[in-house]
C-alpha cells in the first residue's frame, strides 16, 4: 500500500492551508474531504484579508487550485470512517468509504457543526441569521435585528457586541427567564426583551421577516444573531486516545501536536471561536510546521 507522510482529514481553511505548507515542504499528502465545511450555508465570507465578500465555494476552489503546482499533494472527495494506529509500526490506517490510506502523520481538520435549540433557525442561518458579528455584522448594520439566545451570559455578551452594529435590537430568550439586572441593562439601552416561547419564524428564502411568539404576536425583524451549540462531527481524536481538557477541547502544544505521537489537530476542531477563516488557516499553517518539523527530526 502507498504510504503518505500525512493524511489531512478536512479541506476547510485549516486543512487546505496545512496541505499547501506541507506540499511546499515536499511532503506526500492526501487531503480527504466530504464537502461539509461549516460556512457552506452562507452567501459570502467576510474579513479574510484580500478575499472580503467572497463566496465560500470560490474561496475553497481558489485554495484547491493553489495546491495544483505541488505534485505530492492529492485531494479527493471522501468521508473518513475510521482511523487506527498500528502500535508496532506507529503508522496510521485511514479508512474512507472507498479506500484505505497508510500514513505516518494524521492531521484532523474536520471542523465543528452547529446545533440549534430552535430547529427552524436552520432555514435562516447564513442568509439573515448568523452567529458571528465580526463575519456578518457589517452587512446587518443599522437594521432591525433579533438576538435569539437562551443562556443569560451568552445573551448579554452577544447583545452588547451587536449593539455596536445596530441600536435597533430586540432580545428573544425563547421561554427562559433573565435576571432583573440584565433586563435593566437592556432597558437602559431601549432594547426590548421577550421571554415568551417562540412559536415560529417567518420569512422567505431564508430572509427573516418576523418572529412569532406563543401568544400569536409577530415581531418584525430583518435578521439577527443566534448562539448555537457546537459539536465535533466525529470522535477520531478520542478514538486515537488524544487527551482532552475539562471542557472537552483536545489538548495541543500550539503547533497542532496532540498528546498522541503522530496525531495533529487544527482549526475549529481544536477549539471553537472566534469563528474565522483566517484563524483556521493560520492554525493549519502552524500544525503543518509542527508536522514537518517532526518528520524532519525523525528522518535527518
Ligand atoms: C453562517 C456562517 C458564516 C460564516 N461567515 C464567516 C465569515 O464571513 N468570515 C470568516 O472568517 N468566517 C466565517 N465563518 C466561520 C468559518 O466558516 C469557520 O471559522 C471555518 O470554516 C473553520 O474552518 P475549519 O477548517 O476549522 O473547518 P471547516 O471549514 O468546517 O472544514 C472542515 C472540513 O472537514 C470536512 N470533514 C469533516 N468530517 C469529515 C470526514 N469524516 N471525512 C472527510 N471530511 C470531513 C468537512 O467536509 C469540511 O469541509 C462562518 C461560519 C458560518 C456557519
Amino acid at each position: 500500500m502507498e504510504k503518505f507522510d500525512c493524511v489531512v482529514v478536512g479541506a476547510g481553511p485549516a486543512g487546505l492551508s496545512a496541505a499547501l505548507t506541507l506540499g511546499r515542504a515536499r511532503r506526500k499528502v492526501a487531503v480527504l474531504d466530504n464537502g461539509r465545511n461549516r460556512n457552506r450555508v452562507t452567501q459570502e465570507s467576510h474579513g479574510f484579508l484580500t478575499r472580503d465578500n467572497i463566496k465560500p465555494q470560490e474561496f475553497k476552489d481558489i485554495a484547491i487550485k493553489d495546491l495544483e503546482p505541488y505534485p505530492s499533494v492529492s485531494i479527493s472527495n471522501e468521508t473518513v470512517q475510521e482511523i487506527t494506529k498500528d502500535t508496532e509500526t506507529n503508522l496510521f490506517l485511514v479508512t474512507s468509504d472507498n479506500k484505505t490510506y497508510l500514513t505516518e502523520k494524521i492531521l484532523l481538520a474536520t471542523g465543528v457543526q452547529e446545533e440549534f435549540s430552535l430547529a427552524q433557525i436552520r432555514q435562516y442561518y447564513g442568509k439573515s441569521l448568523y452567529s458571528c458579528p465580526y463575519c456578518d455584522g457589517w452587512e446587518l448594520r443599522d437594521q432591525p435585528l433579533a438576538i435569539v439566545a437562551e443562556n443569560e451570559d451568552h445573551l448579554l455578551h452577544m447583545t452588547k457586541l451587536v449593539f455596536n452594529w445596530s441600536k435597533d435590537l430586540i432580545v428573544f430568550t425563547n421561554g427562559h427567564q433573565i435576571s432583573d439586572n440584565t433586563r435593566n441593562t437592556f432597558e437602559g439601552k431601549k432594547i426590548q426583551v421577550y421571554t415568551d416561547m417562540i412559536k415560529s419564524l417567518h420569512g422567505e428564502n431564508g430572509n427573516l421577516e418576523s418572529i412569532e411568539l406563543e401568544s400569536g404576536e409577530a415581531i418584525p425583524r430583518n435578521g439577527g444573531f443566534v448562539i448555537p451549540s457546537f459539536y465535533r462531527p466525529n470522535k477520531f481524536a478520542e478514538q486515537l486516545n488524544c487527551e482532552a481538557d475539562e471542557n472537552g477541547g483536545i489538548i495541543t502544544d500550539g503547533f497542532g501536536r496532540t498528546t498522541v505521537n503522530g496525531v495533529y489537530i487544527a482549526g475549529e476542531t481544536e477549539k471553537v471561536g472566534p469563528s474565522s477563516l483566517m484563524i483556521a488557516a493560520a492554525d493549519g499553517f502552524k500544525a503543518a510546521t509542527g508536522i514537518n518539523m517532526d518528520l524532519t527530526l525523525e528522518r535527518f
